[in-house]
């Protein structure tokens, strides 16, 4: 089976997207590309990740075409392949419903430097404005909108992440979703006060070499 490992990963991260609360059901979607192999694994349309098997992950090339695979590649192909054109760092790409940062996607709001872990995306989380899920005017908007952040609401429908690897991609998903709900509480009970660019530049330095 081509992309064996990866195929595995996104089953993996699938399950682990429900269990941590970033979606629910077949909701949102992941894609891994292999540089070795210039193919990329992309989670299957409308079912469950609790069914999902690694022969279910479809195998497509750089446009689209089946590679290898039974299932119907997700619907949001279209913003995958060209997030992988648009941002050559990038091996990873996770789609989730989760629910505070859809909450601050649906009154078209960006997330601010409410809290200093938004540097998990950049100094902001930007807004791709509607479009039809799955549509080529979606995949349009969140490139138009993403630049070199590593995150993007979409505006009444979720979240988009990318990442060096899958790991990093569904680290970002997941501290993004905590300061998404961080921010809708802030805002609950005042004017939340925002970390300045100066500070934001220093947290991304430390990011830079933070951890092992
Ligand atoms: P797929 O099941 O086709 O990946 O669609 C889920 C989704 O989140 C559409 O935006
Ligand atoms: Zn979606």
């Amino acid at each position: 089976m081509l992309m064996l490992q990866q195929r595995q990963q996104i089953v993996d991260y699938g399950v682990k997207m429900v269990r941590s609360g970033l979606t629910t059901g077949s909701g949102g979607n992941l894609s891994i590309f292999s540089a070795e192999d210039n193919l990329i694994a992309i989670s299957p349309s409308g079912i469950d990740y609790h069914d999902v098997t690694a022969a279910d992950v479809v195998v497509v090339d750089r446009v689209g075409q089946l590679v290898e695979g039974g299932r119907k590649p997700s619907s949001e192909m279209g913003f995958h392949l060209a997030l992988y054109d648009a941002r050559k760092e990038i091996t990873a790409v996770v789609h989730t419903h989760s629910v505070y940062a859809t909450t601050i996607a649906c009154l078209h709001w960006e997330i601010p430097a409410v809290h200093y872990l938004i540097a998990f995306s950049g100094d902001k989380v930007p807004l791709a404005p509607y479009a039809t899920f799955g549509s080529d005017e979606l995949a349009d908007n969140i490139i138009a909108s993403i630049g070199a952040y590593n995150a993007v609401l979409l505006a009444n429908h979720g979240l988009v992440t990318v990442g060096k690897d899958m790991e990093s991609s569904f680290n970002v998903a997941e501290e993004i979703e905590l300061v998404a709900r961080i921010y809708y509480q802030a805002k609950s009970l005042g004017q939340p006060v925002l970390v300045d660019n100066d500070e934001m530049k220093r947290v991304a330095d430390k990011f830079s070499n933070y951890g092992q």
